[in-house]
């Protein structure tokens, strides 16, 4: 089934195309308003719940949009954190995960059907793209998430399975939708994109103007490390990806995240943590350095945490901003790199 056979999704609309849409039947842009308002401040669940727009345009909107939501079908609780398995109109599946921390909660979502950028150690990389999220399937796994926990969720990352960067006009959309006052209402300084070094879409991020938080899965120091780790440094090796986080921060002001897994005897080594200083020297940055969550693939062991505390404090001593990842969801295989988009597998 393609997208064009199915109706539009209302939930992927955001506010200036509602506004298009009401212009373009002959009525008022005013109606955009009040719909957004039922979708995402009353969260109605069918058009006939709306009060204060004339019947016969609600029956207009039903012929032009659909207001299904996705199907949860798998809840899976941990200590502070959920995992959230739902199934696509196409019979895909996709994970969202939410954590509970001191600060708030905070929702990881998923981008793609699959991802294309092959990483050697991530597990959410092993079945190929399928397919792009619609920007209504990255809206729904929020506000479905909210819905069922009866609770706001103050915080996004769009850590999950996929590359955003490879679906950039929608997650842009997504992020409009749910950065809207009248929309969800995330603050743009509490969401935060994390791309494995899409140069282009990097340069692109730099012209957008929320002030969204970029994340960048740098994971080792050299070209020549990168390259056996990360495939899509053959394409954008690290004299590209360096120089575009430079114009990122020129363009916009502020902090990049670099994420760096710590892999066993492959970037853990003090050399590595030199070098490392020595790449991201003048950058404005901090660096989150991941314990590797082990999966089925035995080339990669999780570096201990004595070398990690030892890889830590090179870095800390070079007056680098450093901070370990808290660690969430290994029990129900929630953490990073364990999302799947293939529900036997799950
Ligand atoms: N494709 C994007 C978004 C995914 S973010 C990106 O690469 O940034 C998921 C993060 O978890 C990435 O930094 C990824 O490299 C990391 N990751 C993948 N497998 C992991 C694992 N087994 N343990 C810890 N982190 C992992």
């Amino acid at each position: 089934m393609e997208m064009s056979d199915v109706m539009k999704n209302i939930y992927g609309l955001r506010l200036e195309d509602l506004e298009e849409y009401f212009l373009s039947i002959g009525s008022k842009k005013f109606h955009a308003l009040q719909l957004f308002s039922w979708l995402y401040e009353k969260r109605i669940h069918s058009f006939d719940e709306i009060t204060n727009i004339k019947k016969d345009m609600i029956e207009e909107i039903k012929k032009e949009f659909s207001i299904e939501p996705l199907k949860i079908v798998d809840v899976q609780e941990d200590v502070d954190v959920s995992k959230y398995l739902f199934e696509l109109y196409d019979g895909e599946h996709i994970e969202a995960v939410l954590m509970r921390h001191d600060y708030g909660i905070s929702i990881c979502i998923s981008s793609q059907v699959g991802c294309n950028m092959g990483c050697k150690f991530c597990e959410s990389g092993r079945r190929k793209k399928v397919r792009n999220l619609e920007t209504y399937e990255m809206v729904l796994q929020l506000l479905m998430i909210e819905e069922l926990i009866h609770t706001r969720i103050s915080h996004v990352v769009v850590m999950g399975i996929g590359e955003p960067f490879d679906n950039y006009d929608n997650l842009i959309q997504f992020f409009q939708i749910i950065n809207h006052p009248k929309g969800l209402a995330i603050g743009a300084r509490h969401i935060t994109v994390s791309t494995c070094g899409l140069v282009p879409k990097i340069l692109e991020f730099s012209q957008f103007p929320l002030q969204i938080n970029l994340a960048i899965s740098l994971h080792a120091p050299t070209n020549e490390i990168r390259d056996k780790i990360m495939p899509i440094n053959k394409a954008y090796p690290l004299e590209e990806l360096i120089p575009a986080i430079k114009k990122y921060l020129e363009n916009t002001n502020r902090r990049v995240t670099f994420e760096y897994i710590m892999l066993k005897d492959i970037n853990d080594s003090e050399e590595c943590a030199l070098n490392l200083v020595k790449l991201i020297k003048g950058i404005n940055c901090y660096i989150n350095l991941i314990p590797y969550n082990e999966t089925n693939n035995l080339d990669f062991k999780r570096t201990n945490t004595v070398q990690i505390m030892h890889f830590y404090d090179i870095l800390k001593k070079n007056s680098v901003n450093v901070t370990i990842r808290r660690e969430f969801g290994g029990n129900i295989s929630a953490a990073c790199g364990q999302l799947r988009s293939k529900k036997e597998e799950l």
